[in-house]
């Protein structure tokens, strides 16, 4: 197994996770099979409970993990499906070390950071790697070095690097070089970092630097004189158009063939995927313009895999779109403000939870309903269209989901089964699902099959009470699993899909998710 360790240095918010993809990337262009672990050193055990405003999006993977948005990046740069145990944090860590005092397994010892915690670590790192089948193991250290939190993990790569052979472990450090008012790039943050590092133990062997600009030869030669490093393993990493350039822009720099020739690999394979999909990213005309009613508007990153969605849908369309996040309570605060939805080419509501914003997102989706604009609801956004229409196209004013309000037509309720679970994190129906679709119906079109699966993460669902009567009226559930229902569509609509999953997770760059294809194509065709 080889791992390649990327740790970031100066500040947060450099985009470490990103430049950590990229270098996975562009591995995989050479012929590898590259998988990821992203260490997160804060105590919680997961981002399950974790608010968006503080740490954008939860991911959530296959197995129903509730994950930082970096694992996100590294399912979409990588093309893989991930796995709860590939991300490590703190709490975990802790927990089952703290479970194993109390069951006797140190065998009375005095149970430390060293060499308890740093065993759990290594060992932790080791198998999911192992379990991968992976050929390259990427493992992300979050934060910057010289937290105290993420401490334990420094030394437990840094005894990682000393019990594997030498060509095996490599260490990526990510810095960043400003510049000053007169332009001049400054490498001394660089420089400090290295030596933090160093003084735990861990040299680098490939400096990767963030830097507004290309960084400059002779940048480079001085962060390679003071941080101990050839020249050509310094990489400038300067600001992209697109963080889809990044593989690229790295590649150019040399840092797969110095990366391979560090690890002792040769290259296998000329893999052009990426570069086609980056062709036609660039190659789009045109654009769309969507709305995305919800609550988290001020931090985009709370949205991350719609708005890496709709990019993905935009590539295969060929055209650029444009997403813009409204806040729903705008149009509680003032409802002739709906009426600006006019100038989009559609609504999307996306995935939330509590009721706040609730009562705009049903009204921008009466909108969308009624003026024939195409509207992909998600998760919420599927509930919460259910609620419209029953409310709507029913009659039953006081329509709502046993979420929200308490009612006496609870379209949206909790199923049986669920009723009585009440520990925070367990409650969740989470992680992949399937469906089956009804033949004819726009998400059998859209999928191009007949069953399908994708990811969940909600508590509530369709109360199928009301589904016949739904029907009748012109709402359809196309999407099934037993007594659940997966997807609400409107035939004779231009385009109004909605669904209790999120396809957000499964798409990827060059295979966006049916319904985002779906919707931006339908915005894209009325638009024409
Ligand atoms: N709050 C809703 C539920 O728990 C929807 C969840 C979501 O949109 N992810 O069912």
């Amino acid at each position: 197994m080889k791992y390649v360790i990327v740790t970031g240095g100066v500040m947060s918010g450099l985009g470490k996770g990103i430049t950590a993809a990229s270098m996975g990337r562009i591995l995989k262009n050479k012929g590898y099979d590259v998988t990821a672990i992203k260490i997160d050193p804060y105590i919680n055990i997961d981002a399950g409970t974790m608010s968006p405003f503080q740490h954008g999006e939860v991911f959530v993977l296959k197995d129903g993990g509730e994950v930082d948005l970096d694992l996100g990046n590294y399912e979409r740069f990588l093309d893989i499906e991930l796995t709860r145990e590939h991300n490590i944090t703190t709490g975990k860590v802790y927990q089952a070390v703290i479970n194993k005092e109390r069951r006797g397994d140190y065998l009375g010892k005095t149970v430390q950071i060293i060499p308890h915690v740093t065993n759990e670590i290594k060992e932790r790192l080791r198998n999911v790697a192992k379990q991968s089948g992976a050929r390259i193991c990427l493992i992300e250290v979050g934060g910057t070095v010289g937290d105290i939190e993420s401490m334990p993990f420094l030394e437990a790569v840094r005894q990682l690097h000393n019990e594997e052979d030498v060509d095996d472990v490599v260490f990526i450090h990510v810095t960043l070089v400003p510049m000053d008012a007169q332009g001049e790039q400054k490498t001394k943050p660089t420089q400090h970092s290295v030596k933090e590092l160093r003084e735990l133990g861990l040299h680098p062997d490939l400096i990767v630097t963030r830097c507004i600009k290309p960084v400059l030869p002779g940048t480079k030669e001085k962060i390679a004189l003071f941080c101990d490093v050839p020249a050509k393993a310094v990489i400038s990493a300067h600001d992209a158009e697109d963080i889809y350039l990044v593989p690229q822009q790295l590649e150019n720099e040399g840092a797969a063939d110095y990366l391979l020739t560090k690890l002792g690999l040769n290259s296998k394979d000329d893999n052009k995927e990426w570069a086609r999909m980056v062709e036609k990213m660039r190659a789009t005309t045109g654009s769309v313009d969507v709305a995305v009613v919800g609550k988290y508007t001020d931090l985009e990153d709370s949205y991350l895999s719609i708005r890496e969605s709709l990019k993905h849908a935009g590539i295969e369309v060929g055209c650029k779109v444009n997403a813009y996040w409204l806040d729903a309570e705008d149009f509680e605060n003032e409802p002739e403000s709906i009426s600006q939805l006019a100038k989009y080419d559609g609504i999307l509501v996306p995935g939330g939870f509590g009721v706040r914003g609730t009562e705009g997102k049903i009204s921008a989706i009466k909108y969308a309903r009624e003026t024939d604009k195409p509207y992909l609801g998600l998760c919420l956004g599927m509930q919460t269209a259910v609620i419209e229409f029953a409310r709507n196209v029913l009659g039953y004013k006081d329509a709502n989901s046993s979420e929200l309000a308490s009612t006496d037509h609870p379209v949206i309720d909790l199923l049986p089964e669920q009723e009585d679970v009440v520990d925070m994190g367990a409650t969740m129906r989470l992680g992949d699902y399937f469906a089956e679709l009804t033949p004819g119906s726009l998400a059998n079109k859209l999928y191009g099959s007949d069953a399908i699966i994708e990811r969940h993460r909600h508590r509530y669902e369709v109360n199928p009470e009301y589904i016949d009567e739904m029907e009748k009226a012109g709402m359809k559930f196309t999407g099934r699993n037993k007594n659940r229902m997966e997807i609400a569509e409107i035939p004779g609509h231009s385009f109004f899909f909605s669904s209790q999953f999120h396809p957000e997770f499964k798409s990827r760059p060059n295979r966006p998710s049916p319904p985002f294809l779906g919707f931006v194509r339908a915005m894209f065709e009325k638009n024409k």
